[in-house]
C-alpha cells in the first residue's frame, strides 16, 4: 500500500455509508477525517488541513447544497457529491454550484477511487498547467500559448469557436462540465440556452478529434447533465 499524503474528509451522517468509505479509503492509503452534520463538516474544514471533501446532501442539520455554496466562499478543494438524489438537474446543480464530480448511490469501492483519483490528479494538473502551455489526453493535445489543437502531433484545423470549447475541456480535465456552465463560458453572459448551438458546436468538433465520432473517447457525454474530457 502507497502512504499518500493527502486527507479526505467524509461528510455523511449514514454510519454505514460513512464506514465503507473509510474503510474504502484508507485501503488506498489515504488519511481521512468524518462529520455527520454540515457544521461538524465546516468545523474541520476551518481547523484542519483537507485536501479533497466527500458529501452527502442529505444531511441533518443543513442541505449539502448550502455546504457546497459556502465552502467555494473561500476554498477550492475537490469536492465530490457523493448522494441518492439521482435526478439530473439535481446533479447539474450540485456542479454549478461548485462541485467537481457527482457519484450516485449505491456505488462501488472502485467508483469511489476513480473518482477521488481524478479529483487528486486535477488538483495537481492545475497548477502544472500554469507553467506548461501543452496538454495532452492520448493522442490530442492543445497549445494553449500557440492556440493549436493537435492530434497524433499533426496540427489540426479547428474553428475559433470549437478551440475555445476544446481548451475549457483541456482546463478542466476528467471533470464533468454541466452544459449552462459551459454555455456561459463560451458564449459569455446573456447566452441564454441555446443547448442546440453548443450540441451543433461539439457534433463538429467530435468530427474532427474522435476516431468514431458515435462513440467519442476524448469527450464522454453525461446524459442530461453535460459534459467530460476524459482522464487518461
Ligand atoms: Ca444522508
Amino acid at each position: 500500500m502507497t502512504v499518500r499524503n493527502e486527507t479526505v474528509l467524509i461528510v455523511e451522517d449514514d454510519t454505514q455509508i460513512r464506514n465503507f468509505i473509510a474503510h474504502t479509503i484508507k485501503q488506498e492509503g489515504f488519511s481521512y477525517q468524518t462529520a455527520g452534520t454540515a457544521q461538524q463538516a465546516m468545523s474541520v474544514l476551518v481547523s484542519s488541513k483537507i485536501d479533497l471533501m466527500l458529501l452527502d446532501l442529505g444531511l441533518p442539520d443543513f442541505d449539502g447544497m448550502e455546504v457546497i455554496e459556502e465552502v467555494r466562499g473561500w476554498s477550492e478543494i475537490p469536492i465530490i457529491v457523493v448522494s441518492a438524489r439521482d435526478q439530473d438537474k439535481e446533479k447539474a446543480a450540485a456542479l454549478d454550484a461548485g462541485a467537481d464530480d457527482y457519484l450516485t448511490k449505491p456505488f462501488s469501492a472502485t467508483e469511489l477511487m476513480a473518482r477521488i483519483r481524478v479529483a487528486i490528479r486535477h488538483l495537481y494538473k492545475t497548477a502544472k498547467t500554469q507553467s506548461q502551455p501543452e496538454i495532452s489526453v492520448g493522442e490530442l493535445s492543445i497549445d494553449l500559448e500557440k492556440r493549436q489543437v493537435l492530434l497524433k502531433g499533426t496540427p489540426l484545423h479547428v474553428t475559433p469557436m470549437e478551440y475555445n470549447l476544446l481548451s475549457l475541456f483541456f482546463k478542466n480535465i476528467g471533470k464533468v462540465l454541466t452544459t449552462q456552465y459551459i454555455l456561459k463560458e463560451i458564449y459569455g453572459v446573456g447566452y441564454g440556452t441555446d443547448t442546440q448551438a453548443l450540441r451543433a458546436l461539439m457534433a463538429g468538433l467530435r468530427r474532427k478529434i474522435e476516431p468514431i465520432p458515435a462513440k467519442p473517447r476524448y469527450i464522454m457525454t453525461e446524459i442530461g447533465v453535460g459534459y467530460r474530457l476524459v482522464d487518461e
